[in-house]
């Protein structure tokens, strides 16, 4: 179909990517965000190559190698230090064609929204929905009312457009555990350079992975019941406190870390969700799909979305309403296995079953590195982009 105007609810990731994926078919777009200024939540993402590959294909390629830090591989350690696993990563970009990139947020934001041609409207809080057999209208809090041919609802896990899709309130659930996360300047003696320092044990996680500008991405996790996660201490004293005995690099990486940059995050996700699109209104991202992050899945998920719907926009001609169809056929799928992927590994991190964890642990230094890189290569090969 061409001449369609595209209204896009949400400047987050899976927001931006589908404004520039919609742009670049030819598409009128107009991104709207409730927020007066863009900040990223969170500190830094890993971008695995399913969502690097559809970047690429976006013509940002380049881009995305200047923020995205060196991986090349993946340590796992006990508590105290001792090596479990030593993953060489490069024979994993070489199987599925590129290779992972992680990066700080504010640098992937900064490069979507230099990509979307257009200004992002900020301060337009959506409240409403409407739509008839022409067309669609997000209404906002404001007054401001935008209509076009579609409305992509890519407004976050507590999106308020999913309950006009889905016609009831389908809450978030909490994952288990509290993740802290931030920056912290390249240091040997936190990790090697271009490697992904991963600690666990107690049902516990720490993880440091390199970034562009010689910084680690780190985060710490923390299982904690819902009523000692809603009660923030001090954060330096927190994790003192948690990883007490843990190795010498993770006792650096709290004492290194800067406090008031640091997130605290209670981790939730949603669904699986059978349905994603009532009639021009299709959800995106988060907003249909947010995702435990211990696959590093959940904003590859929104990327993956954003160029599937181009897709099926661009290539089928019988109505607006049937190529979302066909686009939520396709990623109800694929998300949903994702979404229950990700949470039965929350699970595993994090002693849900105790049992099931201490297997993990021991599984961890027998594992063959190439069982672990096909594990990954697996999800990674799920996405649109073979
Ligand atoms: C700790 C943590 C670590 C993660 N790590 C990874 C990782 O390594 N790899 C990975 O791929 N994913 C990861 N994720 C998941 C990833 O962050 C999300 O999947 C991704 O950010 C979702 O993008 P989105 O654009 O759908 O939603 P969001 O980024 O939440 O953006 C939604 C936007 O909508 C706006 N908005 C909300 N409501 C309204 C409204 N009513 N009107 C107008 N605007 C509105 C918000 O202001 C926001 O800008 C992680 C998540 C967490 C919490």
């Amino acid at each position: 179909m061409d001449s369609l105007k595209v209204i896009v609810v949400g400047a987050g990731m899976g927001g931006l990517t589908a404004g520039i994926a919609l742009k670049q078919a030819g598409y009128e777009v107009e991104i709207y965000d409730r927020v007066a200024e863009l900040r990223p939540a969170g500190a830094g993402i890993s971008l695995w190559s399913n969502g690097v590959k559809i970047l690429n294909r976006l013509g940002l390629g380049k881009q995305i190698a200047a923020i995205g830090g060196q991986m090349n591989r993946m340590e796992y350690r006990t508590t105290t230090g001792e090596l479990l696993n030593n993953i060489d990563l490069l024979p994993l970009a070489h199987d599925v064609g590129q290779r992972p990139y992680p990066v700080a947020r504010t640098d992937l934001q900064h490069m979507l929204l230099k990509a979307f041609p257009d200004e992002v409207k900020l301060g337009y809080c959506c409240v409403a929905v409407e739509q008839d057999d022409e067309q669609v209208t997000a209404i906002f809090d404001n007054g401001h009312r935008a209509t076009g041919d579609l409305l992509v609802a890519a407004d976050g896990i507590r999106s308020v457009c999913r309950k006009y899709v889905l016609d009831e309130d389908v809450a978030p659930q909490y994952g288990g555990y509290v993740n802290w996360n931030g920056l912290v300047p390249v240091s040997e003696d936190l990790a090697p350079k271009d490697t992904w320092a991963i600690y666990v044990g107690e049902h516990k996680r720490v993880s440091m992975m390199p970034v562009a500008g010689d910084r680690f991405y780190f985060f710490f996790d923390m299982p904690m019941s819902p009523e000692e996660a809603s009660q923030p201490g001090d954060i330096r004293e927190d994790l003192t406190k948690f990883f007490a005995g843990w190795a010498e690099p993770v006792q650096a990486l709290i004492q290194r870390l800067d406090p008031e940059k640091t997130n605290r995050v209670l981790i939730h996700d949603l669904g699986p969700l059978d349905r994603m699109v009532r009639g021009r209104v299709a959800l995106l991202g988060d907003a249909a799909h947010a995702t435990c992050p211990d696959l590093g899945q959940g904003g590859c998920q929104a990327v993956e979305d954003a160029l599937v719907l181009t897709n099926y926009l661009m290539s089928t001609n019988i109505s607006v309403a049937d190529a979302l169809k066909r686009y939520e056929a396709e990623r109800v799928e694929r998300t949903g296995a994702v979404v229950q992927k990700a949470r039965k590994r929350a699970e595993q991190i994090h002693g849900k079953d105790p049992v099931v964890t201490q297997q993990w642990y021991e599984q961890l230094s027998q594992e063959k590195p190439s069982d672990v890189r096909n594990a990954i290569a697996k999800v990674i090969l799920g996405g649109p982009l073979r």
